[in-house]
């Protein structure tokens, strides 16, 4: 049956972009990745992409008002408002939980997915990560590839997110550790949170995320 409303938390590299563009598929809505988002607009060199692109390159948070205001319009529309959708990379802090709360009081989300990865892996992961700067499709470097090389999917350009420098990462999960984590604590109070073990295969990572959302819709 499609249709879900659902959050998946993780660490950067835990898979969460992969899954989520595979449950999108399989529940049929759309997936809402803020980070995405974020990078067309840098691209399109909007007002806001200005503004984003210093922030993202430093590994820092874009403001809580900003990507609330960015996630309220596109959950408005009709496709998230109809059959749900997928959010990657939002909420990130507990100011946004707490105005996304607000922004679905009359249909609140059936479950939030903590996909979890312990933080030794995900560095490894995150250092091999290549992405399609045009159509975003994720790559794992095995260190002797070209830069930039081509995309199996659309031939754009392959190379490294500025973002994933050692550097840059390591910001990111620390952030992770002290303003993303929180929600896990927060979505559990609620009874909303389920954790599922990210390490393995990605086909049984993928079930394992099924079989929680069918239980929980
Ligand atoms: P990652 O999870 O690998 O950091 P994302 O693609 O989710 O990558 O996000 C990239 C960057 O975009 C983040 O480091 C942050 O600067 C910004 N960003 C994305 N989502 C949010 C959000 N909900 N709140 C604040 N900043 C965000």
């Amino acid at each position: 049956m499609p249709g879900a409303r659902l959050i998946i938390l993780g660490r950067q590299g835990a898979g969460k972009g992969t899954q989520c563009v595979r449950l999108a598929r399989h529940f049929v809505v759309p997936h809402i990745s803020t980070g995405d988002m974020l990078r067309a607009a840098v691209r399109e060199r909007t007002p806001l992409g200005l503004v984003a692109q210093q922030v993202m390159d430093a590994g820092g948070l874009v403001n809580d008002e900003t990507i609330v205001g960015i996630v309220e319009e596109r959950l408005g529309k009709t496709d998230a408002a109809t059959r749900g959708y997928i959010l990657d990379g939002f909420p990130r802090t507990v100011r946004q939980a707490e105005s996304l709360s607000q922004i679905t009081t009359d249909s609140p989300i059936h479950v939030c997915i903590d996909l979890d990865v312990p933080r030794e892996i995900v560095v490894e992961r995150i250092s091999a990560r290549r992405v399609c700067r045009d159509c975003g499709t994720n790559y794992t470097s095995r260190g002797d590839d070209p830069s930039p090389w081509i995309c199996d999917v659309c031939g754009g350009d392959v190379s490294q997110r500025a973002d994933d420098t050692p550097e840059a990462v390591n910001r990111r999960l620390d952030l992770y550790e002290t303003q993303t984590a929180p929600l896990i604590e927060y979505y559990g109070e609620l009874g909303q949170l389920a954790v599922v073990n990210g390490v393995g295969h990605p086909d049984n990572v993928f079930k394992r995320l099924t079989d929680v959302v069918e239980s929980r819709r």
